[in-house]
C-alpha cells in the first residue's frame, strides 16, 4: 500500500502542510505524469519530486548540476533517515562500488547524480534494469542554450524517455519565461507535461528604491519609523557592515554585523540572537540568509546594489514569509553602479561571463529607474505577463517625476537600425554621440544621418534612456552576439511617436550635476587637455614638484 503524501510530509520532513502548488504537483507526478515545474528559488522545489520519489515504488534518480547542491541536499536528507545519496566525480572507486551494490539490492531511495555520468552508457544500461520511480531533472533551465547556465550535457537528458519510458519525468526551475518553457519542454522531450507555474509576485511586499542622499540618514528614518520590527539590512563589504552596525548602535538600534569574516562563535550568537529574540536588526553582506527560516523579517533593506534582479528578488524575499506587509527597502547612486561595473571589469572571469554580468546589472538597474508600477516590473522581469498596478509599491503610490525622453529614445533606436543592430552599447554611444573613433571610421557610420545628433546628451543619460528601453522590452541585448542591440516587436509605436517613454527627473538631476564638467568639453578640447595633462606629469616628475604646482591655475586642469 502506497504511503500517503501528507504522511511523508508530516512524518519524514516534519512540515505540517503543503505549500503553494506542492501538493497538485506531487500528485500529478505519483500519477506518472511528466511535469513542467517553474518556482522561485525558495519556494520549495525538492518536495516536489522528494515526496512521489519516496511514494513510488523503486529508486528516484535526480539530475543536478552542480555537486554542491547535491552534496548539500543529500546530507539534509539523510538527516532525516532517507537512504540518499550521490554518484559523481568526488566519489572514491570503494565508494563507488559500495554505492553500486547497494542500489542493486535496493537500498537506496534517491539517487543525485550529474547529468554527464547518467548519460554514460554503462550507466544508462544498469540503471535501466532498475525500478526507478521518477526522474526529476533540476535547475532544467540548463538545458537552455539562451539562458546563462546552459550545461551542454544537459542536452542529452531526452535519450531519458526512450531508456525508461514507463517513468515519469519532472523538469524544475526558477527562471524560465514562457519561450523558455517552451524550449525546456522540447529539449527534454517531455511528454504532454503537466505545467505548474508559480507566480513570483509577493503581494505582500512593498518596494521602495530611492536615489542615494545621505544613505545613513535615509536608513534611520525608515528604521526608526519601525521600531518594534525584526529585519535584515544588506552591505556590499564587510568593513561596511561593522561601521554600520556600530553606527545603528549608537543611534539606539538593537543592530548586530554579521559576515563570513567573523569568527564563527561570533556569527553563530548573532544569528541566535536575531532569530530567538524580538527586533533585532542584522546588517550583514550576502553571506547571511541562504536557509535562514525566519517567517517575521519586517523588512530587508539595501545600502548597496545587489549585483542582479535575481540576487535582489532573492534576498528581498526573505522579508514577509509568514504573509503579513512587509518591506523592501533599497538607496542606489551612481557611485555605487561604478564600483559594482569595477568589481566585474577586474575579476578574471571570461569575457562572456563579464558580458552577462554587465547586463544583469544593467537590468537590474533599469528596474530601479523604472517610472511604472515597480511590482509589474519585477513581475515582467521574470516572464510574468502583468499589466495592472499594483498600487502598493512605492511607484504606485508615489509617481516619481518624469520626463519625456521620447525623441533620445527615437533617436537612439535609429541609430541602432541604421548601423544595423549589430553593435552592442559602447558602440552605439559612440556614433550618436559623435565620435570619430577606429572602429566608426572603418565602418564609415561617421556619415550617418544619426552621427552625433545625440552629442548635447550626457552619456550617463543615454545610458539610462538605453537600461530603460531594454528593461521596458523596447529593445533586447542579445548577449550570443556580443550583446548586440536590436529592436523589438514593442519598439515600433515607440519609433512612430504613438507611444512614449518617460524617465525619472531626479535621476537626470543628479548625472546632470555630476557631469557638468565632462559634459561641457568638447572632444577637442579633451583631446587638448589629455595632452596638456601628460605634459604636466612629466614636468612635475622631473622638477620634482607636485603635479598642481606645474600650472599656477590648477583647477583649470581637473
Ligand atoms: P527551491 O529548490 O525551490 O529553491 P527548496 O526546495 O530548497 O526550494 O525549499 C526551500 C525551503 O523551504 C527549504 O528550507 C524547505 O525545507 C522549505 N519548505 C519547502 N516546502 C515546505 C513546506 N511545505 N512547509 C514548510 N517548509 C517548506
Ligand atoms: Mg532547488
Amino acid at each position: 500500500m502506497q504511503e500517503p503524501p501528507l504522511h511523508i510530509l508530516n512524518n519524514i520532513f516534519g512540515y505540517s502542510e503543503f505549500r503553494g502548488q506542492q501538493e497538485e504537483i506531487v500528485g500529478s507526478a505519483i500519477n506518472g505524469e511528466d511535469c513542467l515545474v517553474i518556482m522561485p528559488t525558495g519556494g520549495g522545489k525538492s518536495l516536489c519530486y522528494q515526496i512521489p520519489a519516496l511514494a513510488r515504488k523503486g529508486m528516484g534518480i535526480v539530475v543536478s548540476p552542480l555537486i554542491a547542491l547535491m552534496e548539500d541536499q543529500v546530507t539534509t536528507l539523510q538527516q532525516l533517515g532517507i537512504n540518499a545519496a550521490y554518484l559523481n566525480s568526488t566519489l572514491t572507486r570503494e565508494e563507488k562500488s559500495n554505492l553500486a551494490q547497494a542500489i542493486n539490492h535496493g537500498d537506496i531511495d534517491i539517487l543525485y547524480i550529474a547529468p554527464e555520468r547518467l548519460l554514460q552508457s554503462n550507466t544508462l544500461n544498469w540503471l535501466s534494469t532498475k525500478d526507478i520511480s521518477l526522474i526529476a531533472i533540476d535547475e532544467a533551465h540548463c538545458v537552455s542554450q539562451w539562458g546563462h547556465d546552459f550545461r551542454a550535457d544537459y542536452l542529452g537528458l531526452h535519450q531519458l524517455k526512450e531508456v525508461f519510458p514507463n517513468t515519469p519525468r519532472i523538469a524544475l526551475t526558477a527562471t524560465a519565461n514562457q519561450e523558455h518553457q517552451n524550449e525546456i519542454v522540447d529539449r527534454l522531450e517531455l511528454s504532454a507535461p503537466k505545467r505548474f507555474v508559480s507566480s513570483f509576485d509577493r503581494p505582500n511586499i512593498h518596494y521602495s528604491v530611492q536615489p542615494k542622499k545621505n544613505a545613513r540618514t535615509q536608513l534611520i528614518q525608515f528604521l526608526k519609523a519601525r521600531r518594534q520590527q525584526a529585519g535584515i539590512v544588506y552591505c556590499l563589504s564587510r568593513k561596511k557592515v561593522e561601521s554600520t552596525a556600530e553606527w545603528l548602535r549608537k543611534q539606539g538600534i538593537n543592530a548586530l554585523p554579521y559576515h563570513a569574516g567573523l569568527d564563527t562563535s561570533i556569527r553563530a550568537d548573532n544569528l541566535k540572537v536575531f532569530l530567538q529574540e524580538d527586533a533585532v536588526v542584522m546588517v550583514a553582506t550576502i553571506a547571511f540568509g541562504m536557509g535562514i527560516d525566519k517567517p517575521d523579517v519586517r523588512f530587508v533593506c539595501h545600502l548597496d546594489l545587489p549585483k542582479s534582479i535575481e540576487a535582489y528578488y532573492q534576498e528581498t524575499g526573505r522579508a514577509g514569509r509568514d504573509g503579513n506587509p512587509a518591506d523592501a527597502w533599497m538607496v542606489y547612486g551612481l557611485n555605487d553602479v561604478v564600483q559594482l561595473r569595477q568589481m566585474v571589469d577586474q575579476s578574471n572571469a571570461s569575457e562572456e561571463h563579464k558580458r552577462n554580468e554587465r547586463s544583469k546589472l544593467d537590468s537590474l538597474l533599469g528596474w530601479c529607474e523604472v517610472t511604472n508600477c515597480r511590482r509589474t516590473a519585477l513581475l515582467n522581469y521574470f516572464g510574468e505577463s502583468v499589466e495592472a498596478n499594483c498600487g502598493n509599491c512605492d511607484t504606485c503610490t508615489t509617481p516619481p517625476p518624469k520626463w519625456d525622453a521620447t525623441e533620445p529614445a527615437q533617436k537612439l533606436m535609429s541609430n541602432i537600425v541604421r548601423t544595423g543592430q549589430r553593435f552592442g552599447v559602447v558602440y552605439n554611444l559612440e556614433v550618436l554621440r559623435g565620435k570619430k573613433t577606429d572602429k566608426v571610421l572603418q565602418y564609415g557610420h561617421e556619415k550617418l544621418s544619426t552621427f552625433g545628433i545625440g552629442k548635447d546628451v550626457p552619456e550617463d543619460t543615454w545610458r539610462s534612456i538605453l537600461r530603460q528601453l531594454i528593461v521596458q522590452g523596447f529593445i533586447s541585448v542579445d548577449i550570443n552576439n556580443y550583446g548586440a542591440l536590436q529592436l523589438t516587436e514593442k519598439s515600433r509605436p515607440i519609433l512612430r511617436g504613438e507611444s512614449q517613454l518617460f524617465l525619472r527627473k531626479d535621476l537626470k538631476e543628479d548625472i546632470e550635476k555630476k557631469g557638468y564638467r565632462k559634459s561641457s568639453v568638447s572632444d577637442n578640447d579633451r583631446e587638448l587637455w589629455n595632452a596638456l595633462r601628460q605634459c604636466r606629469a612629466s614636468l612635475s616628475q622631473s622638477l620634482n614638484i607636485a603635479p598642481y604646482q606645474v600650472f599656477h591655475d590648477a583647477t583649470l586642469m581637473e
